[in-house]
């Protein structure tokens, strides 16, 4: 659909706006048209894709929540089955998985997305693109980045994300110069390579392309992993943020400072916690709206991530915002007498100090409504003290937590599920306000 548009001027607000709104209006008419959860939703507020003339109409729109998504999943295929190309699954609310329907259209806007999204990170047609990303399970992320590499021209050697023995045994024998993948497991693989006495700085990787897990602190400089990424690799270390639910993202330009929107495939919001737009700049929730997307369409879908735009224009010349690092998830956020901080940056703090064995986060209520924190943290080493790890904490994140030191074997023991895939480090003993549900 937006391909056969011309192409919008990425340095130019005025052009950025004008076209921006008439994909929104068209996206409102396609809503309230095809959709049965937005028609309904529409009429319950006496609204008509006419009456929105500005994007500065957009945020008097209802808001949809994951909740709304899971319950009334089947009301959000704007679509005849038979139009349906192709499934995606996404973890709902409900503990059954969502649907994403995607048409043939669709496919053909992810692919738009993801050529959009490796060019501004400088990926091109001679370039070899190892995607440590599974491209089936009914994921989203690693069909996207196959059919954008195809449109680029370039190269895709399709690793997945399973062992990293086979997928360092791919980069040997295929010689990739770009991975896509998680940063825990791009981190792994440098590991793997340096266990079998080869160096991954020698492997002839010049990109790495980080997905699912934020590589920046949210001064926009690359954090403790980001930094170990780039060590390891000596590579240029870029990030994107994205969801099955967007089935857009927002990609680092070359010059690394946070994920550029891509203006003519959506529409991007912040909000505060009661839901109204946050001033600019400001730290809140991000609120997106799709354009363009016919299977499962979505308006002002509330991602429950954190961060904040940066709308100065970038070194790259581009003048679309700029998304900064997930600070973390909504629900996660700590307050303690007047900072608001997450979990992530307690992680991150911790993660400087070598003698730290794993660690997970308590969080009580305090009578005067402010967040009491415990951390919990492994060690063996006798020099580390509770007192320079809350020390180290306090200069990172300006809050100073009560730290606890026990053994490693603790820290496992309270962590690690056998139902869980990932250790469980963040224990929320609050009491929950029902507007945070
Ligand atoms: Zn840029």
């Amino acid at each position: 659909m937006s391909s056969k548009l011309p192409d919008i001027d990425f340095c130019n607000p005025a052009s950025i706006a004008e076209r921006q709104l008439a994909l929104l209006q068209q996206q409102l008419g396609y809503l309230h048209r095809a959709s049965p959860y937005y028609r309904e939703l529409f009429a319950s507020v006496g609204f008509a894709p006419e009456d929105c003339r500005t994007l500065a109409d957009l945020p008097l729109l209802p808001l949809t929540g994951k909740a709304d998504l899971a319950e009334r999943n089947r009301d959000f295929l704007a679509v005849a089955e038979e139009q349906v190309i192709d499934i995606c699954q996404t973890s709902g609310t409900t503990g059954e998985p969502v649907t994403i329907w995607q048409t043939e259209a669709d496919l053909q806007r992810l692919a738009r997305n993801e050529q959009l999204a490796f060019a501004a990170a400088g990926v091109n047609r001679s370039d070899r693109v190892l995607i440590g990303a599974a491209l089936d399970r009914v994921f989203m992320a690693g069909l996207a980045y196959f059919l954008g590499l195809r449109l680029i021209g370039a190269t895709a050697i399709r690793a997945g994300s399973g062992q990293s023995a086979l997928v360092a045994e791919l980069i040997r024998q295929q010689r990739p110069n770009v991975l896509v993948g998680v940063p825990s497991l791009l981190l792994a693989l440098a590991r793997q390579f340096q266990e079998n006495g080869r160096s991954p700085a020698e492997q002839g990787i010049d990109k790495l392309i980080c997905i699912g897990e934020p590589v920046r602190d949210a001064d926009l400089s690359l954090s403790t992993l980001g930094l170990a990424l780039q060590q390891h690799w000596q590579a240029q270390v870029l990030g994107t943020y994205a969801s099955t639910e967007m089935a857009t993202a927002f990609a680092d330009c070359t010059a690394g400072c946070g994920g550029h929107l891509l203006p003519e495939l959506m529409l991007v919001e912040i909000i505060d916690e009661q839901g109204r737009p946050a001033p600019a700049g400001e730290v809140g929730e991000v609120v997106v709206t799709p354009l363009g997307v016919e299977g499962t369409p979505l308006l002002r879908y509330r991602t429950g991530d954190i961060a904040r735009l940066h709308s100065e224009p970038c070194r790259c010349g581009r003048q679309t915002p700029r998304l900064g690092p997930i600070l973390g998830r909504r629900e996660q956020m700590l307050k303690c007498r007047g900072t608001t901080l997450f979990p992530a940056a307690i992680s991150s703090a911790l993660q400087e100090l070598s003698a730290v064995h794993g660690h997970y986060l308590e969080v009580h209520s305090d009578f005067d409504l402010s967040d009491r924190l415990r951390v919990v943290v492994g060690c063996r080493d006798a020099s580390l003290s509770a007192a320079i790890v809350a020390e180290r904490i306090a200069a990172k994140t300006r809050v100073k937590p009560e730290v606890i030191l026990v053994a490693p074997e603790e820290i496992s023991k309270k962590t690690i599920k056998s139902d869980q895939r990932k250790p469980v480090t963040f224990f929320d003993c609050r009491k929950r306000s029902p507007e945070l549900e």
